[in-house]
């Protein structure tokens, strides 16, 4: 008897972010010919930072979570092969992992549940109540993303999580007060959402993942990339460079594969658009789509853009820190429209650190370079990027001391991130998960075209851990939850 094979035999994936590359290793590992198109020079997508005068600067990983033995990121990483690839130094060995700075006070996010318990018990006295209830739905979510199966099994109970309730609701709900609700709001930030419109079982989840354990690079963000990349190839993966997708061609409602921007066609009945949904349908032939899925694409809301800045600061002066430090202003009602995120590491050249600076910072502010493309938006678009790094860096050395000695190495507005890696308006974590839009982000993933699949940060959730989630849930689509089950989860659930 023949056996049954676990998946399709030739698959095309668009897009080479940990996404995309994720997919492909797992595809690969069940004995695909998976063939990844990138149409930037070098693959990695967000994961590869750049250089500028000898220092490598980071662009989408600052730290990650969950990565020690038997985590969840960290179990994913083995199944995927890369952990041995990729060098890392674990945050909060000496206390802490980010201080959040506010006008009147700070607070300090230790490593570990138990510990975040006590700091907040600390600084909250009168909210025990309300701590214990945070801490009971907090737990409860680790354990279920610690067992993995909430969004690689069939079987998952976590739709009961899924609830349209925001967090920002929930606090409010369980009497928490304004201060409390501004420390909280943080780890929301990081995918991009307001605590006000974040789902709660979002944030318990991205929450959960770096109080397990927290991890930067020790190092060049490019090993990251490479790391993906070399394990991809050593499975007899494919990848293209330099020569993006320009169409889909789909027949009778089937996808046939894709033409290059060089004209080169590549045929395949499965395609994986690790991309955003946006410009997956943006290049699908009219009327492929039903006008429905067209309306919800047009309709969706994405995160907010970043602005940027990686300064080389003297070592003596500025020595590493061991930790994150967020400096935020927070609105009367407790929201937190603005912040800035710092990281303050060595740079890898002697007596020289970097300290990388990261604000909020919307596409409508860039609006006059709108129309241009990256390394062609004339002086007065430098001016601007300058004016406000200068204005970013400022506002550092009050929690630094001075930095007029440091150098500006690159400042990035949301216009480099769209013409980077294609996210519209240059979002850095794609669609919002918002409570409000979460079915209508969800239902995207289902694309009515036999054959098309989505993956990368838009599927599931973003971040490193969300992006890679959201590529074995690809997976699990395309070859069907028992196979899925048989061939690939078995491994690590
Ligand atoms: C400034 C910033 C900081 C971040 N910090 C962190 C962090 O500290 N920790 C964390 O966990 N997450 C962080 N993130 C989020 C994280 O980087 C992303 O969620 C993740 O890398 C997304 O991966 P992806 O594969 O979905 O997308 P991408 O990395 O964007 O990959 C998509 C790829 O598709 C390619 N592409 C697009 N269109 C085409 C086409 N037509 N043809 C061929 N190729 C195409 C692009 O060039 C790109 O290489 C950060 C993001 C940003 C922007």
């Amino acid at each position: 008897m023949t056996k049954q094979p676990l998946a399709p035999g030739r698959v095309l994936i668009i897009g080479s972010g940990i996404g995309g590359l994720a997919a492909g290793i797992i595809l690969s590992k069940l004995h695909c010919r998976v063939t990844v198109v990138e149409k930037n020079p070098l693959p990695g997508g967000l994961m590869r930072g750049y250089e500028r005068s000898g220092i490598e600067c980071p662009t989408g990983v600052h730290y990650m979570g969950a990565l020690d033995e038997g985590q969840p990121l960290r179990r994913l990483w083995d199944y995927l092969g890369v952990t041995p690839l990729i060098p890392l130094e674990r945050m909060g060995m000496e206390g802490i992992i980010d201080r959040y700075v506010f006008d009147d006070f700070v607070f300090d996010l230790p490593s570990g549940m138990d510990a975040f318990e006590a700091s907040l018990r600390r600084s909250f006295p009168e909210e025990q109540v309300q701590i214990k209830s945070i801490m009971a739905d907090l737990r409860d979510i680790a354990r279920t993303l610690s067992s993995l199966d909430m969004v690689l099994s069939p079987t998952t109970t976590a739709l009961s999580y899924v609830n349209f309730e925001s967090m920002g609701q929930r606090l409010l709900r369980i009497g928490c007060s304004q201060k409390l609700c501004t420390v909280l709001a943080v780890p929301a930030t990081l995918i991009g959402v307001p605590l006000q419109e974040c789902p709660a079982f979002y944030y318990y989840m991205t929450l959960a993942s770096y109080l397990m354990s927290s991890w930067r690079l020790a190092g060049s963000s490019a090993r990251m990339a490479e790391a993906f990349l070399s394990r991809f190839k050593s499975l007899d993966g494919d990848v293209i460079t330099g020569d993006g997708v320009e169409s889909i061609r789909v027949e009778s409602g089937q996808v046939q594969g894709v033409v290059l921007k060089s004209g080169r066609i590549l045929e395949a009945s499965t395609l994986i658009a690790a991309i955003h949904p946006k410009m997956a349908a943006a290049m699908l032939p009219a009327g492929a789509i039903r006008p429905s899925y067209a309306q919800r694409v047009a309709q969706i809301v994405n995160t907010k853009g970043l602005f940027g800045v990686h300064v080389a600061v003297n070592a003596d002066t500025h020595p590493a820190l061991p930790y994150n430090i967020y400096r935020l202003y927070p609105e009367a009602d407790g929201s937190l429209p603005r912040g800035v995120f710092h990281q303050l590491r060595p740079s890898g050249q002697t007596g020289v650190n970097l300290l990388s600076l990261i604000t909020t910072s919307g596409v409508e502010e860039w609006r006059p370079w709108a129309g241009t493309r990256s390394g062609r938006r004339g002086s007065d678009y430098g001016a601007a990027k300058e004016k406000k790094a200068r204005h970013v860096i400022s506002e550092a050395s009050r929690i630094f001391g001075p930095l007029t000695d440091g150098k500006i190495l690159d400042s990035y507005t949301p216009l480099t991130i769209r013409d980077w890696v294609a996210s519209p308006d240059g979002s850095p974590y794609g669609i919002l998960r918002s409570a409000g839009q979460l079915m209508q982000a969800a239902s995207l993933n289902r694309t009515s075209i036999r054959g098309l699949y989505l993956a990368g940060q838009n599927r599931l959730c973003p971040g490193i851990m969300g992006t890679i989630l959201g590529s074995f849930q690809a997976v699990m689509q395309i070859i069907g939850h028992e196979q899925f089950a048989r061939g690939v989860a078995g491994e690590f659930l």
